[in-house]
This record gives C-alpha cells, structure tokens and sequence, in this order.
C-alpha cells in the first residue's frame, strides 16, 4: 500500500507496546521506520511494518545514518530500561529534527524525559490501568479522560431509564451529563435525537464532568 508521508513515524523499541503501536501507525496508513537492537525483535517484525532496522538507538551517530532527522515524529517506546529510554531521547534531541514522544513508566523517568528534550510524555501501563479500572466496576464499555474535568464514556443504557426518550432525558440531562450518541439494539450508532427511545441493551455515548459521567454510569 502506498504510505502519506508526512515526514513519517519512528517507532524505537518493538517491545510489547512499541510493536502495537508500530502495526497500527502502519494500518493508518503512516510510513513507519521501527528500530531495535535485539536481532530476534527486527526478524519477527520485518515482515508486517515497512522498514524494521537493527540498531542501538542510545547512538546518536547511527540515528544519523539511519537519517533519522528527516522524519516527522519519533516515539521511543523503549520502557523497562530506563537508561536506554533517557538516552535514546538525548540522542535525538541532539540530532534535531523529529518531535520526540516518550513513553515513562514513573513520574520521574517523565520528568527526566522532558528535561532531555521530549516533548509529549505518555505512560501507557498507568492510563490502561486507569480506563480498565473504569470499565471492571461501572457499566462503562469505554471511557476516556480528557485535562480539565471532562470525561466522555460509552455507557449501556441504566434500566431505569429504559422505554425513555433522549427528550426525556433533556439534552444536558438531569445527571449533568450531556448523550451525544445512542446505539439501540440491531441499529448502528447515530447522533443522539430526541425522538430516539431507550430500548433494553441500547448504547449510549455521554460526556461531561469526571464525576458526572461516572455517576452516570453507575445507575442502576
Ligand atoms: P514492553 O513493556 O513494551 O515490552 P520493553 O521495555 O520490555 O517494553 O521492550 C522495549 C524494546 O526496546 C525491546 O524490544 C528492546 O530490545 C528494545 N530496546 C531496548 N534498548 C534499546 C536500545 N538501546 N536500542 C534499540 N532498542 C532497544
């Protein structure tokens, strides 16, 4: 398939998050350079991505054979060595050239990747474990924080409010939280309308404040 290049996306570290990420930048049609020294991981993953190259990404000289400096954006996934991770984003911030994306696995290791030059710090095992948590203890199917006290969640219709309609419910309804999309059963999802009833095993999509949303979602 032909690949937007756009500058393209480095991915370094084809660990368990790394190769996820590698795969889906490729299916979204990104061109995607990955990059680990481990032999085994470059073989395993050579014939699903582009371009996968053995190399030590700690070495600012080889990112610059490789011509990383061209490219877009550059995510070191690298996370359970945390030398590896700082080093690697050093080297890159020396090299110029891509917005480096870093992954962290503590508050530390993200305040040493920012000092070093990352410019977007993400830690994927905590916001996993977060939205998870969400979603075992409500009837939440999918919920994501945004900053600012503002939540959107996709929620199974509470029984109590089955057999109403979204007028019913008031466009920022009685729980605060505002239902932008609805699901009902058999149907594909639509923007929520006012005429639309809640049947049993309808999905809704609502958003609003943290609280708000997760009270939401816990109506029985
Ligand atoms: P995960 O939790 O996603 O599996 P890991 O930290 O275990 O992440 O894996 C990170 C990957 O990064 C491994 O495949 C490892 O070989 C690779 N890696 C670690 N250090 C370097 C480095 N200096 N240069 C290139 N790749 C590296």
């Amino acid at each position: 398939a032909r690949r937007r290049r756009d500058g393209g996306v480095v991915v370094i570290g084809l660990g368990r998050f790394g190769c996820h990420l590698a795969s889906s930048l490729t299916q979204l049609g990104h061109e995607v350079l990955a990059v680990d020294r481990n032999p085994d991981r470059v073989q395993k993953w050579s014939p699903y991505l582009d371009r996968v190259v053995q190399a030590d990404s700690t070495e600012e000289g080889t990112l610059r054979q490789l011509g990383l400096a061209d490219f877009g954006r550059v995510v070191v996934a690298i996370g359970a060595s945390v030398e590896a991770s700082v080093l690697t984003v050093l080297a890159l911030a020396e090299l110029g050239g891509p917005e480096i994306w870093a992954r962290a696995t503590s508050d530390q290791h993200a305040r040493i990747l920012e000092s070093v030059g990352a410019r977007h710090v993400i830690f994927p095992e905590a916001e996993t474990g977060e939205r998870v948590a969400h979603l075992i203890v409500s009837r939440m199917l999918d919920y994501i924080e945004f900053g600012d006290d503002f939540a959107i969640a996709k929620v199974r219709v509470p029984q109590s409010l089955v057999g109403r309609s979204l007028r019913d419910l008031g466009p920022i309804d009685r729980y605060g939280v505002m239902v932008v999309g609805a699901k009902l059963p058999g149907q594909p999802f639509r923007y929520a309308a006012p005429e639309m009833v809640l049947a049993p095993g309808s999905i809704l999509i609502v958003e609003g404040s943290i609280g708000q949303v997760q009270a939401f979602a816990a109506l029985a």
